[in-house]
Formats: structure tokens, sequence, C-alpha cells
């Protein structure tokens, strides 16, 4: 017995000394003075005995208790009033990360506040939105086969998560008569795969003039404009036609490719050329459908993904990267 007590006392010693937080403390406090704990164990052990060596016994279990109590109480105070971390006046101090704006968000402001020195008013609209400002508006009628262009993800038969940000224009044409002139920023959602080139929730801005002889002329000085302030005087850019049921007629803007600077590279597809932004002359239809005559009016519309512009501009070759949030990547900019 006398040995059983010296060896449990030579053990909670041991335990003790590692013991670094309360938690633990409060385990080793069960584990020994607990109900169920080594000292009752003990003291049951004692019955056992003879009348004696009981009484001999029984005050040595009360003295290895007593001091299992002082010791876990006297660790517990300690380890209450020990400060968190260690003080160490020589060691240098911690350096105070300061972020930085997301590349998106940056491209986003930046093309933001082109069109806001041009003259563009910005507005916004919901995410949510109806069928008629998504399509029907926009002269995509239920039937017509563009409606397969937007990957729409719908809540409702007439309710969906916005596929482009173009409902915006509807919804201020509404209420507006020309002269309109505004940029409309936002977020859109479409069920594209999320791979190199695709994420289902990505940023678009769309510009949009409408007034009384507003040109294709103008529209194509804008673009010049727009894609030297973006990538520099020096970059090449190319206005192909193209199909929008929203314009007629519509265009593509291609630039230069900025990794092989046209020769032809993996990340151009050896043509030389990144598509950058849909645009055109707003279609008579549109103009109709919100109550503005096509006789009298006319306008223009360009569309653009945020991602893509960043991905061209800092010759990025994968979209994802964008929501990864590695900062390996983030501190590149
Ligand atoms: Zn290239």
């Amino acid at each position: 017995m006398q040995r059983q007590i010296e060896e449990l006392k030579q053990e909670f010693e041991k335990i003790l000394q590692k013991v670094k937080d309360s938690d633990t403390l409060e385990k080793i406090r069960v584990r020994y003075l607990g109900r169920k704990g080594e000292i009752n164990r003990l003291f049951k052990e004692l019955s056992k005995l003879g009348i004696d060596e009981k009484r001999i016994m029984g005050n040595e279990i009360n003295k290895l208790k007593q001091l299992i109590t002082n010791r876990v109480e006297k660790l517990r105070t300690e380890l209450q009033s020990k400060p968190k971390a260690d003080y160490e006046p020589l060691l240098p101090g911690r350096t105070v990360y300061v972020g930085h704006q997301h590349p998106l968000s940056r491209v986003f402001k930046e093309i933001v506040a082109f069109f806001k020195d041009y003259g563009f008013a910005l507005k916004t609209g919901p995410e949510i939105e109806f069928d008629w400002y998504n399509f029907e508006a926009l002269n995509i009628p239920k039937h017509h086969p563009a409606r397969d262009m937007f990957s729409s993800l719908y809540i409702r038969k007439d309710l969906m998560l916005r596929s482009h940000t173009s409902p915006i224009q509807i919804r201020v044409m509404e209420k507006q008569k020309p002269p309109i002139k505004i940029i409309c920023p936002g977020r859109c959602y479409r069920y594209d795969p999320f791979d190199a080139s695709h994420s289902p929730v990505f940023h678009q801005v769309e510009a949009l003039y409408v007034d009384e002889g507003v040109s294709f002329g103008e529209l194509k000085w804008l673009l010049k404009e727009f894609v030297c302030y973006m990538f520099g005087p020096k970059t090449r850019y190319e206005l192909r036609p193209s199909y929008f049921p929203f314009t007629e007629p519509s265009g593509e803007l291609a630039v230069s490719c900025p990794v092989c600077g046209g020769d032809g590279c993996t990340v151009c597809g050896n043509t030389g050329w990144l598509e950058m932004l849909g645009c055109g002359m707003v279609h008579p239809q549109v103009l109709k459908n919100v109550k503005i005559s096509p006789r009298k009016y006319s306008g223009y519309a360009l569309g653009m993904g945020v991602e893509r512009v960043a991905m061209i501009k800092y010759v990025i070759d994968d979209i994802r990267i964008f929501y990864n949030n590695d900062l390996r990547f983030l501190e590149q900019f």
C-alpha cells in the first residue's frame, strides 16, 4: 500500500510538470480527486487492511490528497495570472499586414472611372431579375435560341438570377427619357462550369448611350479611347462583326494578345488576338419595348466581363485564381 501511494505521488508530479493550460489541469484534477479518481480508489482498498495499518495508511492517503489539492490550486492560480505569450523585449516587432484591393475590384473601379470621366452616370439594379428585364425587353422572346447563350439560373418560371447587367439598361430606359448615358456595373450568374475560363458568378460592366443621332462612329471612338486607357496606347485592337439579339449591327472587340504581342501563343490560341467585349447599336425593337421612338433616337451599348479584362490586363490564364484567396497570387498586385 505504501508503495502504491508513493508511485501515485511520483506519477502525479510528473504529469503536473507538463500541464500548460487550465483545461488540461482540470482533467488531471478529476483523474486524481474526482469521485471515481485515484485517491478514492486507494481509500476503497483500505478495507482490505488490518485496523492499525488502516489508520496509518488512511493518514498517508489523506496527506497525498491534500498535497494534490494544494498543487492543483497553486498551478491554477499561476496559469490564470500568466500572460498568454512570453514577453521578450529584444524580439523584433510583428509586421502589421496591410491589405489592398483585390485585382478584380481594382479593374472594376478603373473601368467605372473611365466611363464616369466620359459623362456616363452610374446605375445599378437587382441581382434577381424578371424574365421581362433579363430577356423579353432585350428582344429575346421565349422561343428565341439566343436564350441558350445565357445559361440562366431560374428561381421561378419568370424569375432568375440575372445573367447579364443589361436589365439595368431596360429599367433606366423605362423611367428616363433620352439623353440617357449610363454605366451599369454588377454581379451576374450563369450555370457555367467552374473551369479556367468560366465562373458561375462573374462581374460585368455595361455602358449605354441613347440620344438623337448617336452613331456607330462614336462607339468606335469610345472603344479606341477605352483600349488605350486600359491596356496602353500601343495595344492594337480589332472590331469584328458579331451577333446579339439586342443590338444591330453588333460587334466584338478583340485586343492584341499581351503575352505574344500578336505573334500567336497558347493563351490566344495562336490567333494573336483576345476577345474582350461585345457592343453594337441598340436594336430598334429594344427601344420600342421601353417606349422610346427608334425614329427619333438611336444609341449604342457595350458590355464586358470584368474578369476577362483583368485576365488580359494582368496576363492571367485561369479565372478561378481570382476567387481562391491565395495570398501568393493576391500579393502580386
Ligand atoms: Zn498570344
